[in-house]
């Protein structure tokens, strides 16, 4: 095996054992960058001269017995955390020369612990889409299949992990962009619990819903990842103070007797037949490891997509007003305030972007506020009573991540409602602000990567995990890598 297709713990040990050097490590990932990014095209900008300058200083701390888990591991960072110093542009064009003058609280977290950052990866526009495509920039490819997407909107970091142009990686999650593309990429991601982890220097799309986590080969790495990026900052007032656990301790645990409900809505007639036959191998699995299945309700679950539009657009309408081209981003020139306004915007922001950002400025004007905005709070209400009435009976939910695998470039563009729908699985978990992970559970007939999506109690990414890991270490689909 080369060192780039390494896990994190994998390496962990090679290096504090001094059989690698850090800087070997990332020749393999930047081979490897060189030799197929020119087809999947997972990043905008590669950081390799700051990351060869990392890994002496990451070196200095292994030899020194001061390694951290992921001092020396290079990984790689969606475009919507501020990285001091550093291209971020959100996949915008209205971003494209912002090099923020400060870091994101997770960054700071895993630059603290000297790992080696490689690069920034592609995103669809402000985290807006399920497919990458909607980036100013380019579209990423899936490493399974280069005709297809990697899903999205982390779509860039999903294909960089499973094509091995780095070990790790972050995303964001605001309705499923963690979870989708890495079902898509045949990885493991994982949103936290809403306050889980700080959003400070993550770029704001839909301030309620986002959440940044983890996408890594597997659910050991994940747990390695979530146990740096996560616990209370007070530089961000919607981050929880509640302790964080280790959550690798969870790994191994028992899962015999374990209560996973399966929700009903959640398997419907005319689901993809790949998807449903994996899904419920999945569930047979995880009941011959002492699991007990149990037929679950979320009655509200076809209003979640409806509200979750109403919502995020809402709150991008409002998040997205900052870029005027007055303090940073990039310019238009116009004959007055006005006018300057006015062709920032309109050649700054893409199409979709456009199009969030009128549906919700619709949703919050006078007069719809009461029969759109508000609906969808209460909607919302009512979604999170669904979870915590379900969670009275169960631990742990059980679904698809994604209702297919991934689907052609191109395929879904010009319909906006079939893209939106590529989430209806992943959405009402965000509304809810429960967590959940996405692992590998199949393939389909074309040979693409099918993910099982497992939800948990507010905060209880431990029995997520524990049981996420049970399943993996019992079977074989982490394991696959494309064959690029
Ligand atoms: N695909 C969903 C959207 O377009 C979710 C995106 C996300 O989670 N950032 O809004």
């Amino acid at each position: 095996m080369k060192l780039n297709e390494l896990t994190i713990a994998g390496l962990r040990k090679l290096l504090d054992d001094r059989e690698v050097k850090s800087r070997e490590v990332l020749d393999a990932v930047y081979k490897r960058i060189d030799d197929i990014e020119g087809t999947v095209k997972s990043y905008i900008t590669v950081t390799k001269d700051a990351a060869y300058r990392a890994a002496e200083d990451a070196e200095k701390a292994i030899r020194a017995n001061k390694a951290s888990p992921l001092t020396g591991i290079p990984v790689a960072i969606k475009d919507n955390m501020c990285t001091k110093g550093i291209l971020t542009t959100c996949a915008s064009k209205i971003l494209d020369n912002f090099v923020p003058p400060y870091e994101s609280t997770v960054t700071a977290r895993l630059g603290g612990q000297k790992y080696l950052l490689t690069g920034k990866t592609n995103m669809d526009e402000f985290a807006m889409g399920s497919s990458t495509e909607n980036s100013g920039f380019h579209t990423t490819r899936n490493p399974w299949n280069t005709e297809c997407v990697p899903g999205g909107s982390s779509g860039g970091s999903a294909a960089a992990v499973a094509a091995d142009e780095c070990i790790a990686a972050l995303g964001s999650d605001t309705g499923g962009s963690i979870r989708q593309p890495a079902s898509f990429c045949g990885i493991v991601g994982l949103k936290p619990t809403y306050g889980r982890v700080s959003r400070y220097g993550l770029v704001a799309f839909a301030s309620s819903l986002d959440q940044i986590g983890p996408l890594t080969k597997n659910v050991t790495d994940a747990a390695i990842m979530l146990n740096v990026i996560a616990g209370h900052d007070p530089l961000d007032s919607t981050s929880a103070p509640v302790e964080a656990p280790d959550f690798t301790r969870a790994l191994g645990r028992e899962i015999k007797g374990l209560r996973i409900g399966i929700p009903r809505e959640y398997f419907v007639e005319g689901m993809d037949k790949d998807v449903e036959e994996a899904v419920h191998g999945a569930i047979k699995r995880l009941e011959s490891l002492g699991a007990v299945p149990v037929e679950v309700s979320l009655p509200h679950t076809g209003y979640a997509v409806a509200a979750y539009y109403i919502l995020a657009t809402s709150e991008a309408s409002s998040n997205l007003a900052r870029y005027d081209g007055v303090k940073y981003g990039f310019r238009a020139a116009g004959k007055d305030l006005l006018e300057m306004y006015m062709n920032t915007r309109a050649q700054g922001f893409g199409a979709e972007v456009k199009r969030r950002i009128m549906l919700g400025t619709y949703a919050l004007s006078a007069g719809y506020y009461d029969a759109y905005y508000k609906k969808a709070q209460q909607v919302r209400t009512l979604i999170k009573q669904d979870f915590d009435n379900a969670f009275s009976t169960v631990d742990v939910l059980v679904t698809p991540t994604a209702p297919s695998a991934a689907f052609r470039i191109g395929e879904k563009t010009t319909d906006p409602l079939q893209m939106y729908l590529s989430d209806i699985f992943t959405i009402s978990i965000n509304l809810a602000g429960v967590p959940a992970i996405s692992i590998p559970c199949g393939f389909s007939k074309a040979g693409l990567p099918i993910g099982l999506q497992l939800i948990g109690k507010h905060f209880d990414e431990e029995t997520v995990m524990k049981t996420a890991y049970a399943y993996e270490q019992s079977t074989e689909w982490h394991a696959r890598r494309p064959g690029l």
